[in-house]
């Protein structure tokens, strides 16, 4: 589309963009309108491995790859471009929305530090939807403090012998591989992580349990006893995983928030159809002040997530470090939508909470955004702790 017929009042001809991200919109766009109708619910893991294999065909996982070389859209992961993509297919489909947010992820360490050879072998594999990815950070006691982490990667010869387990695993017990964060010891506390690429098939890698959740994505938890893999399989140098793992983060979380946003905009769009057409007291839902408020209220929130967000996803995309900007824009819009969602229910009454209604699903899927990737208490000190280093170096 050309930038001439877009409207100045639609966000993306607000100038975060170039025509490149206004024509992947438009493309991204038009293709979920035509793949993403009915996307299957009954089978996760089957619907999950063929949504990233369609994805990878149309072209659209290379965005989340860095390097032309090894399969990727652009040298660098272009952070506006997978916030597009994420925000547009979560108004679609939440699944489709995951199975390309966990391409990024699950391969983003290897983009960011992998050595030419991790890269040729993975990643246009993963931009071409043929192998699945996944990112192993959280354990049962490290989550939010995951520097606490435990599993254990001990040196023996030319290999690391990994013991420990790994939980929350989005893509655990489908993917090909997994990117694991592990202790190797170098010195206490975050300093001492290392990240490996593991593949599925290691001998001592096993899926300890599945894990259900209210919007059902494939989930895991990992068992690690004696996995064994070679030294070449660390992404980086030793203790350097933590960096990695904040660096992959510094990316993906603020395509978390561009996911909310594009939940949020699918629950606007909802409520405002509901509100036009919903007849009572004589009226129209829409008619009733009290409505328009909601409506105006929810406008307000979208508007607002959607400035922070393509803030950080610009601010990055020009080389700057965005951890106070990405852990607002999270924060802001993963708690925004959950309140615009919750507006759009209301709006539909008994409606808004019948199983498997456009409103329902969004309910559910954006629950957990404001809990992985950094939960909201862990944003705010993130932000409040940047702003008293600022204010000290001032
Ligand atoms: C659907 C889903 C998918 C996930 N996918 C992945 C994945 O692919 N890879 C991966 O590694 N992990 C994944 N996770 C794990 C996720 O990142 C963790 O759940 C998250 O970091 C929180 O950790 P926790 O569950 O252990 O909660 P806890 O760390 O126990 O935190 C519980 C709550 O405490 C509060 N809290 C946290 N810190 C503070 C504080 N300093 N002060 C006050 N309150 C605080 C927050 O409200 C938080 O929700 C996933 C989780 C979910 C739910």
């Amino acid at each position: 589309m050309a930038s001439a017929e877009i409207n100045p009042h639609d966000a993306i001809a607000w100038p975060f963009f170039e025509d490149r991200h206004r024509a992947l919109a438009a493309g991204i766009e038009a293709w979920a309108r035509e793949h993403l109708a009915h996307v299957p619910h009954d089978d996760i893991d089957a619907a999950c491995r063929a949504l990233v294999r369609k994805l990878g065909e149309a072209g659209w996982l290379r965005y989340g790859v860095g390097g032309t070389a090894y399969g990727g859209h652009g040298d660098t992961i272009d952070t506006r471009a997978v916030c597009l993509l994420r925000e547009t297919l979560a108004k679609h489909s939440g699944l489709a929305d995951f199975a390309l947010a966990m391409q990024g992820l699950g391969s983003g360490a290897i983009s960011l530090a992998g050595t030419d050879a991790q890269k040729s072998h993975y990643l246009p594999r993963v931009a071409r939807g043929e192998a699945l990815a996944a990112f192993a950070l959280s354990e049962p006691d490290a989550g939010s403090d995951v520097a606490a982490m435990a599993l254990a990667a001990r040196a023996e010869g030319d290999d690391y012998v990994l013991d420990g387990e790994k939980t929350w695993i989005s893509n655990g017990g489908i993917a090909d591989f997994y990117v694991v964060f592990a202790r190797t010891g170098e010195a206490p506390g975050a300093r001492g992580i290392s990240a490996f690429v593991v593949d599925a098939d290691t001998p001592g890698l096993e899926i300890a349990e599945r894990i259900d959740v209210i919007a059902p994505h494939p989930l895991a938890r990992l068992r690690f006893a004696g996995a064994r893999v070679k030294r070449s399989q660390m992404l980086g140098v030793p203790g350097e995983g933590f960096k990695i793992a904040m660096r992959t983060l510094d990316i993906f979380r603020t395509s978390v928030a561009a996911a909310s946003l594009g939940f949020a905009r699918r629950a606007l769009a909802e409520g405002l159809a509901r509100a036009a057409s919903r007849k009572m007291f004589g009226h129209t839902l829409g008619d009733f002040q009290l409505t328009q408020a909601k409506l105006a209220q929810m406008a307000l929130t979208i508007d607002s997530s959607a400035l922070l967000v393509y803030r950080a996803a610009w601010l990055r995309d020009q080389g700057e470090s965005v951890t106070r900007e990405a852990a607002m824009a999270k924060w802001h819009a993963s708690e925004g939508a959950q309140q615009v969602i919750d507006a759009a229910v209301q709006l539909w009454g008994g409606m808004g909470v019948q199983s498997g209604t456009a409103v329902e699903m969004l309910y559910r899927e954006i629950r957990a955004l404001r809990i992985y990737e950094g939960a909201t208490e862990v944003q705010q000190l993130i932000v409040g702790r940047d702003l008293l280093k600022a204010h000290a170096g001032a």
